[in-house]
C-alpha cells in the first residue's frame, strides 16, 4: 500500500495566550500543498521497521512513524508487524508538518491494512496523543485550527495558486520558538480576513492578509527569511510568509513566468538549498 503524505503551510498563524500547562492557544489557517512524502507499507511477521532514502530523519523509535505504528499496535492488540518505506521529500524541521503528515499516513494505512474500521474522528483522537498537528494532517485541505491546534473546522477550499517554497539551511526547533515568543509585544495577524478571503474565493485577499506571529522570533534569528521573502515579492509573488515556526518561506504566485523567475533568482542566491515549485492542494484536484 502506498500513501502520499502532503505538507502543510499556514496562511495565518496567531498565538492567543500561554496556558498554565505551558501549551499555547493558537488560531491558524492550515492549507495542504502539493509537496509530499511517499510512504509504502507492508505487513510483516512482527515489529516496526522503517527504511528511508533520507538521512535527515531518525529510523528508530524517535520517528513519528514509529510512534504512530506503535500506538496503533498497542491500542488494537496488533501482533503482526509492519515495514514502512519513506521517500522523504518534505524538508525536515521546517514548519511544514513533515513528521506529523507521515504519522497521519501511518494511522490511515494501518487502519486499512489491519481492517480496524476506524473513522476519521477516531483516527484523529489517536493522532493528537502524538502531536497537535496530526489530526489536521489526517484530514487535510483548508481548515482553521484552534485550541492547541487540535480543534479543527474545515472551511471552503482555498482558491488555487502556485506556491514557491524555500527552505533555508537552518533547522528550527518549534519548542524554542514558542518558548521565546513575547506575547505582550506581538502584532496579531488578521486571521478573520484570511478566512473571508478564502470564503469569497479571492486569492488576492488571502495573500494580502497573510500573517504569522512566530516570525517575530524566527526572523531576527534567521535574517535570511526576510531576504527570501523580498526576492519573492519583488518577482511577482502576491505575498510571502514564513510557515509554522519556520524557517520555510512560501510565496503565492498567480503567474507561471513569475514563479519560475523567482525560483531561478533564489536558486542563484544560495539562500535556500531546498526549493520547490508546488501548489495549493485540495482533495478534489
Ligand atoms: P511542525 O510544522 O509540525 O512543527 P516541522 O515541519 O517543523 O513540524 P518536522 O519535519 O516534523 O518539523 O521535524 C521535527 C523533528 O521531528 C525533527 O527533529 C525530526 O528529526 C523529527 N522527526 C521524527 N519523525 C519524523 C519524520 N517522519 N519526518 C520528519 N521528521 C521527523
Amino acid at each position: 500500500m502506498k500513501i502520499k503524505a502532503h505538507a502543510k503551510i499556514n496562511l495565518g498563524l496567531d498565538v492567543l495566550r500561554r496556558r498554565d500547562d505551558g501549551y499555547h492557544e493558537v488560531r491558524m489557517v492550515m492549507q495542504t500543498i502539493g509537496l509530499c512524502d511517499e510512504l509504502s507499507f507492508e505487513r510483516t511477521g512482527q515489529g516496526i521497521r522503517i527504511v528511508s532514502d533520507s538521512d535527515a530523519v531518525p529510523l528508530n523509535e524517535d520517528n513519528l512513524i514509529y510512534k504512530a505504528a506503535s500506538l496503533m499496535m498497542e491500542e488494537y492488540g496488533i501482533k503482526d508487524g509492519i515495514e514502512v518505506r519513506l521517500e522523504k521529500n518534505i524538508p525536515v524541521a521546517a514548519g511544514l508538518a513533515g513528521g506529523s503528515t507521515d504519522a497521519a499516513a501511518v494511522f490511515k494505512a494501518m487502519n486499512m491494512i489491519f481492517g480496524l474500521g476506524l473513522d476519521t474522528t477516531e483516527l484523529q483522537k489517536l493522532g493528537v496523543r502524538i502531536g497537535a498537528d496530526i489530526p489536521y494532517c489526517i484530514m487535510g485541505g483548508t481548515a482553521t485550527a484552534e485550541g492547541i491546534g487540535e480543534k479543527l473546522t474545515p472551511i471552503k477550499p482555498c482558491p488555487k495558486c502556485r506556491v514557491l517554497l524555500a527552505k533555508p539551511e537552518a533547522g528550527v526547533s518549534t519548542a524554542h520558538v514558542y518558548r521565546s515568543l513575547k506575547l505582550d509585544e506581538i502584532t496579531h495577524p488578521d486571521i478573520d480576513a484570511v478566512i473571508s478571503g478564502i470564503e469569497s474565493g479571492s486569492i488576492k485577499d488571502v495573500a494580502a492578509n497573510l500573517g504569522n506571529v512566530l516570525e517575530s522570533v524566527t526572523v531576527p534569528e534567521n535574517p535570511v527569511i526576510d531576504k527570501i521573502k523580498k526576492i519573492m515579492t519583488e518577482n511577482g509573488a502576491m505575498n510571502a510568509l514564513m510557515s509554522g515556526s519556520g524557517p520555510s518561506v512560501f510565496g503565492l504566485f498567480e503567474n507561471e513566468e513569475d514563479i519560475k523567475r523567482a525560483y531561478g533568482i533564489l536558486n542563484e542566491s544560495g539562500y535556500a538549498p531546498q526549493l520547490f515549485i508546488t501548489e495549493i492542494f485540495n482533495d478534489e484536484q
